[in-house]
């Protein structure tokens, strides 16, 4: 029997809602499946503990999530704690050491969800935006400095390596390979960014040449972020850089239907260490505590997390199960338009996964 040992992280607002959703639903599926087991532990990581001890998680909380085969996450953020302090504290301080430099968001529209863009419906939205994950803007190397009363600078220096650029594009290309359409756009703004963007380009044909079968084609940010609204059918693989492709996929959210239903991975393509996987959306204080946040984002996020463990079968069970109850309006939280709650939609899920053959 395999068998596999997940950290579960939920951190702040609705994240231990929706994880605690997931892990429920990971525990059916596995019981499903009956060929591998799946152990959580829990980590109580995030703006409480920060709160309590001035840091965000321990000393050596990496080290302790590396004995991990994958990580479930929540969402880190507090209204009274500056952002930048708790993505910095969290997130980035798991992710960049354990060299999870591929950030993956497929976006589709699923079954029974309304798009904002009109005429546009399943089939013909279908993309996986590739995030660089580990440098780029999100450096975090710059400063501010004050001369006088008057005078002030800040920099923020996005740094990127041929290294860094050379994976994450390597990474997208073989992602394009293997979808049916083998298809790949490549975001920059190098007509403005003249000398890390102009990299990615360079990078991106010298990479293409060892993917003759993707199709490629390259697009600066502020045109691709058009094209998605109007061309939506025109895309498939997306690579862009860590900012870039950050909003991209916000927008792309917002196409599919809500935050709600938005996933990602933050995967370690080398597996040298444990990958992360986590909704888009954040905390949302706003809800958190009424049991309406919408657990779909976090399931489409488990099912990430199967296909990267390796249970692929269990993968597809999970989300058609999930499609399975997204069809049915009864079964849509607030975000989508309905009434439903999360323990409702978390009890359909799990009942489907039970009836799948
Ligand atoms: P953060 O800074 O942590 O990203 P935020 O408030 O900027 O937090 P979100 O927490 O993602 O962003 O929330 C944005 C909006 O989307 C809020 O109105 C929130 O209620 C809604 N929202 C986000 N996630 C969900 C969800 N899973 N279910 C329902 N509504 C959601
Ligand atoms: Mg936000």
């Amino acid at each position: 029997m395999r068998s596999y040992r997940i950290a579960a992280m939920g951190g702040d607002g609705i994240g231990p809602e929706v994880v605690a959703a997931g892990v429920e639903a990971l525990k059916v599926c596995a019981e499903r499946d009956g060929g591998f087991t799946l152990e959580f532990t829990d980590f109580d990581w995030g703006s409480d503990y920060y709160r309590k001890h001035g840091v965000f998680m321990p000393a050596d909380g990496v080290a302790q999530l590396r004995a991990y085969d994958a990580i479930l996450f929540g969402s880190v953020g507090a209204p009274d704690i500056p952002d930048h302090l708790s993505l910095w504290g969290l997130r980035l301080a798991i992710c960049q050491p354990l060299d999870q430099y591929a950030n993956v968001r497929p976006t589709r529209i699923l079954s029974g969800i309304t798009s904002p863009l009109r005429n546009v419906s399943g089939p013909e939205l279908d993309w996986v935006i590739v995030r660089e994950n580990s440098e780029g803007e999100y450096s975090g190397v710059g400063g501010r400095a004050h001369r006088g009363l008057s005078i002030e600078v800040a920099t923020d220096v996005s740094i990127m390596t041929r290294a860094g650029v050379e994976r994450i594009m390597r990474y997208a290309f073989r992602l394009a390979q293997s979808r049916p359409r083998k298809l790949l756009t490549v975001v920059t703004k190098s007509n403005a960014q003249r000398h890390a963007m102009v990299m990615w380009d360079e990078v991106a044909v010298e990479v293409a040449g060892e993917f003759p079968d993707v199709t490629w084609d390259k697009m600066l940010v502020d045109a691709m972020t058009m094209r998605m609204v109007l061309r939506p059918q025109s895309l498939d693989t997306i690579v862009a850089s860590n900012l870039h492709a950050d909003i991209l996929s916000d927008l792309a959210a917002a196409l599919a239907g809500s935050l709600g239903i938005a996933p990602t991975a933050n995967i370690n393509p080398e597996r040298d260490a444990p990958s992360m996987f986590e909704p888009i959306h954040g905390s949302a204080f706003d809800i958190a505590g009424k049991g309406i946040a919408n657990p779909i984002a976090t399931f489409w996020t488990a099912v990430m997390m199967l296909e990267h463990l390796g249970e692929a079968p269990a993968a597809a069970r999970l989300m058609k199960a999930v499609e399975r109850v997204t069809a049915d309006p009864a079964l849509h939280t607030p975000d989508l338009g309905g009434r439903a709650t999360t323990r409702q939609v978390t009890g359909a899920v799990c009942a489907a996964l039970r009836q799948a053959n």
